[in-house]
């Protein structure tokens, strides 16, 4: 079988190929000019062509239907060779701004959000991506393909800036392996340039792999979807507490390596009378004493067939201010992309069924 030439790192690509120069143009053909076959590399010589196409394919995946959000957030699911579907979501956090004679003052800032494994393991009660079980893992190039697909087709060139999260479908720490690698491929200087500190590796709470990843000192962010305060309902949402509590993730959390302009950011997704309520908010906010964090709280998004509910914004913002005004960086995820189910699993969900 072949190799995908997405799953190389420029220093990999320069031992397999002779003369190693030749990884850079190769960097360059793929993630600069989006080529998708070895005959579009121009300056490279033909028995090098010929040898690359015995050896390498260029498009581990391909587009099966996009979808696009009011608010401007564009969902993707993509096909895989062996036939198994994933998605990412572009959102687009902040339109072109203009100056009065035209010229442009601020980038269009986006986030794409990408996946790490044909569905999950880990199994949260709340989770559509878990519903469906644990297909594999994906490959570094079938990670790194998903923002070469969409920079391409949305013409986000190299000067826009472009942040990428890990919270697609999949645990990332449960792939951590072609994970880093893709994270080392997507900040190549020679490639597509995305510096660690702009991508996040969210992540249910392996807290011996969020060791593991710390000692690695990538300058990635980290994300840690929370969810509750207490390990009983924790294990409730999340039967991966019971491997590894609360307590062991905020341990692991203090000995991550933070980018010192940088916060870690906790995830909690809100469920009506579920850990909406204020007692939540004051636990948490003891919980995070002492780590330099800013919290996340994200409007559960209903599916069919789930027990759970979407939060009344007034307690959305009671819980908010809570944490707020006791000094606490707290935000409220806007659902964006609602109306095309952009939370994780959802656009396969409705291609599925
Ligand atoms: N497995 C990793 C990353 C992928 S999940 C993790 O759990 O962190 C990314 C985020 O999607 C998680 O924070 C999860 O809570 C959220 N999510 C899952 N189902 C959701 C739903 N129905 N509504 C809103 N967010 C959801
Ligand atoms: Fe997996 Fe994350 Fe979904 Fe939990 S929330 S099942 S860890 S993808």
């Amino acid at each position: 079988m072949k190799a995908n030439i997405q799953d190389f790192t420029k220093e990999e690509l320069s031992k397999l190929i002779k003369p190693p120069f030749r990884a850079k143009q190769i960097y360059s053909w793929i993630y600069h000019k989006y080529a998708i076959s070895f005959d579009d590399m121009k300056n490279l010589p033909k028995a090098l062509k010929e040898e690359l196409k015995s050896s390498y394919e260029i498009e581990p995946l391909k587009i099966v239907k996009v979808e696009d959000s009011i608010d401007g957030s564009r969902k993707y699911l993509f096909r895989l060779n062996d036939g198994n579907t994933v998605e990412a979501v572009l959102l687009l956090m902040k339109k072109e701004q203009y100056h009065k004679d035209g010229a442009i003052k601020h980038q269009a800032k986006y986030t794409v959000c990408i996946s790490c494994q044909v569905g999950c393991k880990v199994g949260c009660s709340f989770c559509l991506t878990a519903k469906s079980g644990f297909m594999r893992d994906l490959t570094a190039g079938e990670i790194v393909e998903q923002i070469r697909i969409i920079k391409r087709e949305n013409r986000i060139d190299a000067n826009r800036r472009l942040n990428i999260v890990y919270m697609g479908m999949g645990e990332p720490l449960d792939n951590l392996e072609a994970v880093v690698k893709s994270s080392k491929i997507f900040s190549e200087p020679d490639g597509m340039a995305i510096a660690p500190h702009r991508q996040t590796i969210s992540t249910s709470g392996l807290s011996s792999k969020i060791k593991k990843l710390g000692k690695m000192d990538l300058g990635v962010n980290l994300a840690i979807s929370l969810h509750a305060v207490d390990d009983e309902l924790r294990e409730r949402l999340m039967p991966i507490n019971k491997a590894y509590n609360i307590k062991s993730i905020i341990d692991a959390v203090k000995e991550f390596p933070i980018n010192s302009r940088k916060r870690v950011m906790f995830e909690y997704l809100v469920i009506k009378d579920v850990n909406d309520d204020i007692a939540s908010a004051k636990k948490l906010l003891s919980l995070l004493n002492g780590i330099k964090s800013k919290v996340n709280l994200i409007y559960f998004n209903p599916y069919g067939g789930t027990e759970y509910k979407r939060p009344n914004p007034k307690d959305m913002l009671a819980f908010q201010e809570y944490l707020t005004s006791r000094g606490l960086h707290c935000t409220i995820r806007e659902s964006k992309g609602l109306d095309i189910s952009a939370a994780c699993g959802q656009l396969r969900d409705n291609e599925e069924h």
